[in-house]
C-alpha cells in the first residue's frame, strides 16, 4: 500500500513539474503566429536537428489520416490487441510518427511484450516524446506523446526488458515503419533475455 502511496505521489510532483515546463514553454513564444520549434533526434542524420513542430485544426487533421489514426492520435483512442499491422514486423529501421513523421523508435529496441500492442523499451531520443499523466479509465498511467505534433502513441509502464526497464506500449495505428539500416543506438538490443511479464498490457479490459 506504501508503494502505491509513493508512486502516486511521484505522479503528481512529475505532473506539476510538466505543468509548469509547458507554461515556460508557453511563455517564451510570446504569443503571435510564430511557428513553435522544437529539437527532435533525425535517425537518418544522426545528430539532433531543429523542425517545426506541427499544428494542425482538427479538420485538418481529419482529412490527413484515416479514420482509425485519427481516433488514436487525436482522440487517444486504442486499437484492440493483436489487431496492429507492425505487431510482428520484425523488420530493421525506424518507427515514425504516422501523423507527422518524427522518428519515435528504433527496430533495435522493439520486442514481444505478450501485451498484443507494438512494445519498445525505449525511444529513438527522449527529446522526440513527451509524457504526460493519464487518469482516464479509472487508474493511473503514463501516456506517450509524439513531442513534435501531440500524436497519442500509448502508454508506458515500469515493466519492460533491460537495460531500461521500461514498456512503451505502442498502438500500430500512430506508427508507420520505414526499413533503413539502424545501428545499436547505445547498448541495447531486443534479442535474447529482453522478454517483459507475459501478462503486460496497455489497458484493462
Ligand atoms: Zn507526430
Amino acid at each position: 500500500m506504501d508503494r502505491i502511496w509513493t508512486l502516486i505521489m511521484l505522479l503528481v510532483v512529475a505532473g506539476a513539474g510538466q505543468l509548469a515546463a509547458q507554461t515556460a514553454d508557453q511563455d517564451e513564444q510570446g504569443g503571435g503566429n510564430m511557428m513553435r520549434r522544437i529539437e527532435v533526434y533525425s535517425v537518418e542524420l544522426g545528430q539532433t536537428i531543429t523542425v517545426d513542430a506541427v499544428e494542425l485544426s482538427d479538420a485538418e487533421w481529419r482529412e490527413r489520416l484515416t479514420e482509425q489514426q485519427y481516433q488514436v492520435t487525436r482522440r487517444q483512442g486504442t486499437e484492440r490487441a493483436f489487431t496492429g499491422l507492425l505487431l510482428d514486423n520484425h523488420g530493421a529501421g525506424v518507427y515514425r510518427c504516422a501523423a507527422c513523421g518524427n522518428d519515435l523508435f528504433l527496430s533495435t529496441t522493439k520486442y514481444d511484450s505478450g501485451s498484443g500492442w507494438p512494445s519498445f523499451f525505449a525511444p529513438v531520443d527522449p527529446a522526440n516524446v513527451d509524457t504526460e499523466i493519464d487518469h482516464s479509465l479509472g487508474i493511473v498511467r503514463i501516456e506517450v506523446r509524439c513531442s513534435r505534433c501531440g500524436a497519442h502513441l500509448g502508454h508506458v509502464f515500469e515493466d519492460g526488458p533491460r537495460p531500461t526497464g521500461q514498456r512503451y506500449c505502442v498502438n500500430s495505428a500512430s506508427l508507420t515503419f520505414t526499413s533503413m539500416e539502424v545501428g545499436d543506438q547505445g547498448d541495447a538490443t531486443a534479442g535474447d533475455g529482453a522478454h517483459a511479464p507475459a501478462k503486460a498490457s496497455c489497458a484493462p479490459d
